[in-house]
């Protein structure tokens, strides 16, 4: 009898420690790899994300904002409206590590002032499907690397429970591979937060001064002082709208034609290190659904930009999904700014869709974030599903 009462007593005791461990809060990232970088050095240590506790993934599919207010020290800290570009490499790094098997990063080329441009592969990469992404092009629109890298941290976070109009994330993960750059100019995007202390080099700050005092001149800018004014940049760090610099009737592209704080498109065509490196990416990739580029601000999509019309009536088509989901105005017009969108429709045949997120004037306050978040949140999902 004594015996049988000890194994009843063992079985309780088992069951009672297997239900704590399920009642736990959990980490959900994945067995993180060593900390260790190829090249032997050591990187952040994937400790450093271990605290990170979700919501559970039925409170958060009803409520995305759950994912904001509740998150538990969130990797992404959207918080800040100046989410910088060290924000930015920091959380590819912690991310990388504690997700290894869905998510990597490198460095597509270096911009004028020497910062890598990142690019996050998210996914996996031998995926027969891409969809790329690419924010932050325009300076002082930096709330769209914040927006993507958050989109990042959420799609990893509920990779094993969440589903998007009946697909698992982890089905979309394995048969899509999202290629994003969150932070197409770094520079320019530096400026816009920090001014001309986020460059070290005094040859390119001098430049800057010089394109201040020609925009003064011209009337384009009344700010008082080089930092007020770069606050509302949205140029490289050469003075180049690196979105008016690409290989797509570039020539007749004419609102301005020397380096300015917007508009001028460059002294020839993908003359900028920004500009080349979404070209060689873009070039990479043999089977792209569709080109996602986030900007700021106007709640308007834009897709027209006089392609075939095979491929128009499938861009537009594609740009009322997104209208339905985040309820922004599709723009019917037909609009030509040597844009990356641009190129990709005109010279690469591919779906590309200019999301312009938010209201009011750039850069936007740190208060639109959950608005911007509710509307956009699954919106990467939501262009990989589409094509199902
Ligand atoms: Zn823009």
């Amino acid at each position: 009898m004594k015996r049988v009462l000890a194994v009843l007593l063992l079985i309780l005791l088992t069951l009672q420690v297997t239900s704590c461990i399920q009642l736990k809060p959990e980490y959900r990232a994945e067995e993180p790899n060593d900390g260790t970088a190829h090249d032997g050095t050591e990187t952040l240590a994937p400790a450093d994300a271990l605290d990170a506790v979700f919501p559970s993934w039925s409170d958060v599919e009803k409520n995305a904002k759950l994912f904001l207010t509740a998150t538990e020290n969130p990797i992404v800290d959207a918080t800040d409206a100046a989410y910088s570009y060290t924000d930015m490499a920091t959380d590819l790094q912690i991310l990388a590590n504690a997700y290894p098997t869905h998510l990597s990063y490198r460095s597509i080329g270096k911009s004028v002032a020497g910062r890598d441009i990142y690019l996050a592969v998210l996914g996996n990469p031998d995926a027969p499907r891409q969809i790329v992404v690419s924010a932050g092009i325009h300076a002082r629109e930096y709330m769209t690397p914040l927006l993507v890298m958050k989109q990042i941290e959420y799609i990893l976070a509920y990779r094993n429970d969440g589903a998007c109009n009946g697909f698992s994330y982890a089905s979309i993960l394995e048969k899509y591979c999202f290629y994003i750059v969150p932070m197409s100019n770094p520079d320019g995007i530096m400026l816009s937060q920090e001014g001309l202390s986020s460059l070290s080099d005094t040859e390119l700050c001098d430049k800057i001064f010089s394109i201040y005092y020609a925009d003064f001149a011209a009337g384009i800018t009344n700010a008082g002082n080089v930092n007020e004014y770069l606050k509302y940049w949205k140029a490289n760090a050469a003075g180049t709208d690196l979105n008016r610099n690409f290989d797509a009737l570039w020539e007749e592209y004419d609102r301005i034609f020397r380096p300015s704080c917007q508009n001028y498109k460059g002294p020839s065509a993908a003359s900028e290190p920004e500009t080349q490196a979404l070209v060689t990416l873009t070039e990479s990739l043999n089977n792209i659904q569709a080109v996602l580029c986030i900007h700021s601000q106007g709640e308007v999509l834009y897709w027209d930009c006089g392609q075939n019309a095979a491929l128009s009536e499938a861009t537009r088509a594609f740009t009322a999904m997104i209208a339905a989901r985040n309820g922004y105005y599709i723009v019917d017009e037909q609009n030509n700014d040597a844009s990356y969108s641009d190129w990709c429709a005109l010279e690469k045949g591919l779906i590309a869709v200019t999301v312009e997120t938010g209201t009011g004037s750039c850069p936007l306050p740190i208060e639109q974030f959950e608005t911007i978040w509710s509307d956009n949140f699954d919106l990467l999902l939501l262009s990989a599903v589409y094509f199902e």
